[in-house]
C-alpha cells in the first residue's frame, strides 16, 4: 500500500519512528499513501509522527516512460524535458506517445 525510509529513535525506552519518507525509487508510492503507511505504523503500535517528513513527487515521463522525482515544483521530464502530469501515474499502463 506504500513504501518507504524510516528513522528510528529510541525515547522513554520505547522504540518511535522519527522520520518517514516515501522515497522508495521502486514502489514509487504518491504522497497520498501516507495513510496505509499510519496505519501500519498505529497496528504495530509504532508512535509516529503525523504525516510524511520528506516527500517524494513520482511521476512517469509520457513520452520516454522513465521514473522521475519531482524537484522544486517543475513537472519537466530530467531526460527527456517532456512536460509531467500533475497526477500519480506510476502504475499505469505504460503507453508511450507517438514519435
Ligand atoms: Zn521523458
Amino acid at each position: 500500500m506504500s513504501a518507504g525510509e524510516m528513522t528510528f529513535v529510541r525515547r522513554a525506552g520505547e522504540w518511535v519512528v522519527a522520520e518517514v519518507s516515501n522515497q522508495s525509487t521502486g514502489y514509487c508510492p504518491d504522497v497520498a499513501t501516507w495513510p496505509a503507511m499510519a496505519d501500519a505504523l498505529d497496528q504495530l503500535g509504532l508512535r509516529h509522527p503525523d504525516g510524511l517528513t520528506q516527500e517524494a513527487v513520482f511521476r512517469r515521463c509520457p513520452r520516454c516512460q522513465e521514473r522521475n522525482i519531482v524537484r522544486e515544483a517543475q513537472f519537466v521530464c530530467v531526460f527527456c524535458d517532456a512536460d509531467l502530469p500533475a497526477e500519480w501515474n506510476l502504475h499505469q499502463a505504460a503507453d508511450p506517445e507517438p514519435p
